[in-house]
């Protein structure tokens, strides 16, 4: 199961180079509905085959992690009230990374819930120049802006209904990119839950980028930092990078333990990001 997810992070990088705007032929792919379902506790998806969206529910109002594209909006919300959960209650949009494959949605997500927009500082700019001035995608990928009602710094906590989600900034991918976790009780068990941003850098100007100069800096602040996270279940901003289908098919054949459960998978990950960056970052310097 984990073997697969290595291919397919390396698709990826490959994808989102290619990927021409929001209705190419590798959006479309990355857009198909999946029936939402429960991960863990309170914490369930609502998102795409690949483009991923998560809802974290609470007695007091719910938290919603990411938009898609804007084409990925009705599914979100068909998504939550499938769940037996209102649109209306969900009371803060968080999102992984200011990108138009996962920000996209957000304008009509705040129109449709009437929820709070929380961002990080740096994110919070791109989300509101609706990814205008990326500094490794110019204006190749732009979205419907999306104001932030509040904006946060590294370790903030997001407080809501009992539960505490943690803002961990962890920056290169976009400048603000944001890794959240949290804890959820399932089976009498209390798990740590991460969703990861990104760590890759698809086709980004690593040496040399006047938009972004300490991009490389943040990048090894980041993989330092993502090798101290406590991680059960491992969730990201794209479902191939923690190999969601094989482990839904796994739930759904009803799996003993949960399949999302997966601290090896995960480390797997930022290994191999981290490798990527660091064959990235040494081609780029061996250059002139
Ligand atoms: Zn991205």
């Amino acid at each position: 199961m984990r073997l697969k997810v290595l291919p397919l992070i390396s698709t990826i990088f490959l994808l989102v180079i290619n990927a021409a705007s929001q209705a190419s032929e590798t959006d479309r792919s990355w857009n198909q509905s999946v029936e939402p379902f429960k991960i863990a506790g309170n914490v369930y998806y609502v998102g795409a085959n690949e483009i991923t969206s998560y809802l974290i529910t609470t007695p007091k109002g719910h938290i919603l992690i990411d938009g898609g594209f804007k084409e990925t909006v009705p599914q979100i919300t068909a998504n939550i009230v499938k769940l037996g959960f209102k649109v209306k209650d969900v009371k803060y949009l968080l999102n992984s990374q200011a990108h138009y494959d996962h920000a996209a949605g957000l304008a009509d997500l705040k129109k449709l819930t009437g929820a709070k927009m929380l961002a990080s500082v740096e994110d919070a700019k791109l989300l509101a120049r609706g990814g205008k001035g990326d500094p490794n995608f110019g204006d190749q990928y732009l979205f419907d802006p999306v104001i932030t009602d509040k904006t946060f710094s590294d370790g903030w906590e997001l407080k809501l209904g009992g539960i505490t989600m943690t803002a961990n900034v962890t920056a290169g991918h976009t400048k603000g990119c944001t890794t959240w976790t949290t804890t959820t009780e399932d089976a009498g068990k209390k798990l740590n839950v991460i969703f990861v941003c990104s760590t890759t850098a698809p086709g980004y100007k690593l040496v040399g980028n006047e938009k972004y100069p300490e991009i490389v800096a943040d990048f090894e602040q980041t993989f330092k930092r993502m090798k101290t996270f406590k991680v059960d279940i491992f969730l990201s901003a794209h479902a191939s990078q923690f190999g969601m289908e094989d482990k839904l098919a796994l739930l759904r054949n009803g799996a003993r333990t949960n399949p999302f459960i997966d601290p090896d998978g995960y480390l797997e990950f930022v290994n191999a990001t981290e490798k990527a960056f660091r064959d990235r970052l040494a081609s780029q310097s061996a250059k002139p």
